[in-house]
């Protein structure tokens, strides 16, 4: 594989800055990368891993002369770190970040992008419930979208060579713009997460049910939801926080499509129950064909597609 970039600084180093790492280092993308991240305990971790070449405690040291930044931190930190990198950027870097709402990113990023730098907001849609420099792995983000919301008038040359950089590391990149990337993304991604928050958490407050029964009976359908229910608490709190409104309408949709169902469960109305039961049913199907993911029975379980060893 080509060297893509001279320099590389990664800027927070948990599962997604890790995974970066990971399989930079086994593509030989980058001639030198230098990782940062806000704790000195995740930067020895980082070190100890051997995910770079060189480790700081500052944001701002770590992007001097790097050609690309990526940015990797919860989305609520996005402001801070761009604030801090602001001054250091050379001129014709490319900064970009993998945060999972877009909107958000980029009010509170563009303002400090000095002109002199390629800010191109993105979001690789690849992940795990688990969290910090551990949780990496090589070839997370292999068969999976990548999704760019550039700002108007981005330079080409920047676009192209960040997207032959996700593409290098087995992604399909997408385009489209922040608001509508935060839409789509509140029902493909948030809601599934808050349902799976609410419902475990639901069933840890019922008094007629122990905690026991809870655990050893998960296998029926709870189980795959506490898999996201364990997702990382901080990334989801922001997510939550920044992305309000595209939330907020789906769980208005949600809400009111649960309030039909809820009737006709009541009113013992099978044949709408069927037809909701059945139509969704295809869509598990399509996830196949498009291979986002496997017909395995053993659905959440390992398989073809988890490529953790
Ligand atoms: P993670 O494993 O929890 O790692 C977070 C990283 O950000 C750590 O290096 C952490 O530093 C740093 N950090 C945390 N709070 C910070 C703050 N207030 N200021 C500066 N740095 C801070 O998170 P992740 O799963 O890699 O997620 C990183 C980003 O990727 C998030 O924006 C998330 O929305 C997005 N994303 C996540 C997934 C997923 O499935 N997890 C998928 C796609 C996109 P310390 O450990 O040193 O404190």
């Amino acid at each position: 594989m080509t060297v893509q970039f001279d320099r590389i600084a990664l800027i927070g180093i948990g599962l997604i800055g890790s995974s970066l790492a990971h399989d930079i280092k086994r593509l030989g993308l980058a001639k030198d990368v230098v990782i940062t991240t806000r704790s000195a305990e995740t930067l020895k971790r980082a070190e100890e891993l051997q995910l770079g070449d060189r480790y700081t405690s500052s944001a701002a040291e770590a992007a001097r002369d790097a050609d690309l930044i990526i940015v990797s931190v919860p989305v609520g930190a996005s402001e801070s770190v761009a604030r801090e990198i602001a001054g250091s950027l050379k001129p014709g870097a490319i900064v970009t970040d993998v945060g999972s709402t877009k909107a958000s990113v980029i009010a509170q990023m563009q303002p400090h992008m000095p002109a002199l730098a390629h800010f191109i907001p993105g979001h690789p849609l690849a992940g795990t419930e688990k969290s910090g420099p551990d949780a990496g792995f090589p070839g997370l983000f292999e068969g999976r979208w990548c999704i760019f919301t550039p700002l108007a008038g981005t330079d080409e040359t920047a676009l192209r060579r960040l997207r032959s950089f996700w593409e290098t590391l087995g992604s399909k990149v997408d385009e489209m713009d922040p608001e509508h990337h935060d839409k789509v993304l509140a029902i493909v991604s948030h809601l599934p997460h808050i349902i799976a928050y609410n419902i475990v958490g639901t069933a840890d407050d019922l008094e007629t049910v122990t905690e026991s029964e809870v655990i050893k009976y998960s296998a029926s359908g709870f189980r795959d939801f506490t898999r996201l229910a364990a997702s990382d608490p901080t990334m989801w709190r922001d997510v939550c926080l920044h992305n309000k409104d595209a939330i907020l309408e789906m769980l208005a949709r949600f809400s009111e499509d649960l309030a039909y169902l809820q009737r006709a469960i009541r009113w013992g109305e099978g044949d709408k129950i069927f037809e909701l039961f059945n139509r969704t049913r295809t869509i598990r199907r399509s996830i196949v064909q498009a291979g986002q993911d496997v017909d395995a029975p053993d659905f959440g379980r390992p398989h073809a597609l988890d490529k953790k060893p």
